[in-house]
Order: C-alpha cells, then sequence, then structure tokens
C-alpha cells in the first residue's frame, strides 16, 4: 500500500503535493489535541490500572506503543489541559505545539495562563523556553573545567570477535580526542544491552577486590560450574543475594518459625510467607490485567490479600501476592466502592466475581486495605 502511495504522489503537481501535505498536518494537529483530551479524560480514570498498568505513562508507552518522550510530553500537556482547554483549542489550530505546551505547563496559572499562552503563540521552542526562563528564572550555572579520560586505544582483533571490548567512557567511540572539555557530561555506555530474546550483555566496573570475590567463588564451584562462567557465578551470586535480602526484609518483625506457617485465621502473613511470596513474584507487582498483562512494577509494593481477610481469605502463601501502590489502591476501592453502593457484599463475593484478574488467583482487594511491611522501605507510600 505504502509503495502505491508513493507511486501515486510522485504523479502530483508541486502544488498539489504542498496542498496534500498542508492537509495532512492540519489533521495531525486536530489529531494531537483530541488525543491529548482523550489522554486527559483517561487520566481521570483508573483504566490502565485495570489493564494491568501501573501508570499512564506506562501505559501510554507499553499499550499505545508511543516512545517515552511521546507519552511523557502528551501526559504533561494533558494534564494542563484539563486545567487550561485553551491549550486544546492552541493545539489544534497550531499555535502552539505539543512541546512549547509541555514547557509552559509548570508555569501556568490561573491568572497568568492566558497571557503566557498567547505569549507563545507561534514560538519556536527556543523562543518558548526564553519565555519560560523569565516566568521561573534559575541561577546561574557554575563553569567547570574538567579533564575527562582519554579513550583506551582499541585494537579490534578478528580472531576474537566475541571477546569483551572495553569502551571508552568519557568520548566518542572513534578518532581522536581533546582531554580537556568543558562542561561535557560523560558520555556512559548502557550497562544492560539486549543482545538477543534473553540474552543481556551487562558491563560493569569491579575493584580488585570484587574480582577476587569472583574467582574465590569460581575456585568454590569448580565442581558445581566447571566452566567457570562468570555468567552462572553472578546468577547463584545474585540468588543467595534475593534469599538472603528476602530473609532480612522480612524477618525483623516477625519470629520466624520454618514450621510453623500461617495460623488459621491470621490476618498479617507470617515473615515465612512474605520472604516466600516476595520470592516467588520477584519483588514486583503480580497484578495482572483482563488482557494478561501484568504490572511488574517494584517500587512501593505492598502485600495484598488475593482473596479479602473480611471474606476468610487467609494469610497464606496461596493467598498473598505482590501490588504496587497504585494497584493495591485500586482494588481496594472497587471493593469498597462496590461495597458502599450495594453491589458486593461479603457473603455474596465468588471467585468469578473478581473484576479484573481472570488467569491468576483471583485479584480481589483486601477487605481491610493492604497489609504492608513496615520494615519494608519499598512498602512506604510516596507518590512514584
Ligand atoms: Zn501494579
Amino acid at each position: 500500500m505504502q509503495n502505491g502511495l508513493l507511486d501515486s504522489l510522485r504523479r502530483l503537481s508541486d502544488a498539489d503535493l504542498v496542498a496534500g501535505v498542508k492537509g495532512l498536518v492540519a489533521r495531525e494537529r486536530v489529531a494531537t489535541a483530541e488525543l491529548v483530551a482523550h489522554l486527559a479524560e483517561l487520566d481521570t480514570r483508573d483504566v490502565h490500572l485495570r489493564e494491568g498498568y501501573s501508570s499512564l505513562f506506562v501505559y501510554c508507552r507499553d499499550a499505545l506503543g508511543l516512545s517515552e518522550a511521546e507519552a511523557y510530553t502528551r501526559i504533561e500537556v494533558a494534564r494542563a489541559a484539563r486545567r487550561f482547554p485553551k491549550i486544546l483549542d492552541m493545539l489544534a489550530a497550531g499555535s502552539v505545539s505539543l512541546t512549547a505546551a509541555r514547557l509552559l505547563a509548570p508555569h501556568l496559572t490561573p491568572a497568568n495562563h492566558r497571557e503566557v499562552l498567547e505569549s507563545a503563540r507561534g514560538k519556536r521552542k527556543t523562543e518558548v523556553e526564553v519565555i519560560v526562563a523569565k516566568l521561573a528564572p534559575r541561577p546561574d550555572v557554575p563553569a567547570s573545567v574538567r579533564r575527562l579520560a582519554a579513550p583506551a586505544p582499541r585494537v579490534l582483533d578478528l580472531a576474537a570477535p566475541l571477546a569483551p571490548t572495553p569502551a571508552p567512557e568519557c568520548a566518542p567511540a572513534s578518532g581522536p580526542v581533546e582531554p580537556i572539555a568543558i562542561s561535557a557530561p560523560p558520555i556512559r555506555p548502557a550497562a544492560v544491552a539486549p543482545l538477543a530474546p534473553d540474552r543481556y550483555k551487562l558491563q560493569v566496573t569491579i575493584s580488585g577486590g570484587t574480582l577476587e570475590k569472583l574467582r574465590a567463588a569460581q575456585d568454590m564451584l569448580g565442581h558445581a560450574v566447571p566452566s567457570a562462567d562468570e555468567a552462572a557465578i553472578i546468577d547463584r551470586a545474585l540468588s543467595a543475594l534475593l534469599v538472603e535480602l528476602s530473609r532480612k526484609r522480612f524477618a525483623a518483625t516477625s519470629r520466624p518459625r520454618a514450621s510453623c506457617g500461617p495460623k488459621p485465621g491470621a490476618r498479617r502473613p507470617s515473615a515465612e510467607v512474605k520472604r516466600a511470596v516476595w520470592r516467588r513474584d520477584l519483588g514486583r507487582c503480580a497484578f495482572v490485567g483482563p488482557g494478561g498483562h501484568r504490572c511488574d512494577a517494584r517500587r512501593f509494593v505492598e502485600f495484598h490479600h488475593v482473596d479479602p481477610y473480611a471474606l476468610g481469605g487467609e494469610a497464606s502463601v496461596d493467598q498473598i501476592q505482590l501490588r504496587c501502590r497504585r494497584h493495591n489502591d485500586y482494588e481496594g476501592r472497587l471493593y469498597f466502592g462496590r461495597r458502599r453502593r450495594g453491589e458486593l457484599v461479603p457473603e455474596q463475593v465468588e471467585p468469578r466475581d473478581a473484576p479484573n484478574v481472570r488467569s491468576r488467583p483471583a485479584a480481589r482487594p483486601e477487605g481491610s486495605g493492604p497489609t504492608r511491611a513496615p520494615e519494608d522501605p519499598g512498602s512506604r507510600r510516596t507518590a512514584t
């Protein structure tokens, strides 16, 4: 189809081609304004949470396929447009760009928004940045002169194409580099880079002491890992570290007794249950939307009763899952909202009534709020 389109465009006159471009730009502006308006409304609902995304940003990126920058800009402008709908009109008319609106958004107030938006009419990004600088002056940037490391000479060894080649940390990959630069931020290569499905390159700089630990582990694992493969050693080390961290994190307030398990009727999960749940869910939100998308957010996760405690849900490994703060709140609001409206009373709840999760154990909320681990710094309720 696109080949056919290109063929047909080649036959257009210049005037028709320009008219077509102008028409498309106008349509794109209108579509952008409408998209921003839709996002503004979506932002007031729980749609993204229900679908298994921890934020509107993650939903825009992963479900709608926007780039990070596209998602960020549109959401910022959408939130501003909810307060100042004039932005939508100006976007649709092409009077301000999305970028300009995003730059201005944090500085708009009910008192100044008309004047500020008008002052940005038709302005380019650099001109809008001048307007922002007037609205919110910032202190001077101190001058800095730093010596950057010269790149190590790179020798391409064709006999060993897979051997790791140290990348220069602070300079472009090729060419001679002036060792003195003014305020030039160091260029850090990506620490983790995907190579192939389920294969990643991890590049780290370690101290001599860490290297000694790695060598010692390789020696001690000589029978289990005869190849002394660093990746296998690191995997074992991280597995042991996760066990250790979960043990420390969830042992402080409970007396862990390996044999006791969850007490019938116990509301709060025991430390043993917390450790097992944390390891099983890999410390991530286990909420799964109806389309099968798992949230997987890592920040501010809480322990969540699959079956509300009020309905007899036990604090057992099967009945506890990790949730991010937003999904815990979301499920709590669903439960309490329905109960307040008289649509749901505990005695009537059946597993099939779970509002969101089909492919996992029912994801109904805990009847009386999330069970959080006070010793877990990740459980603090801080905006994500
Ligand atoms: Zn979540």
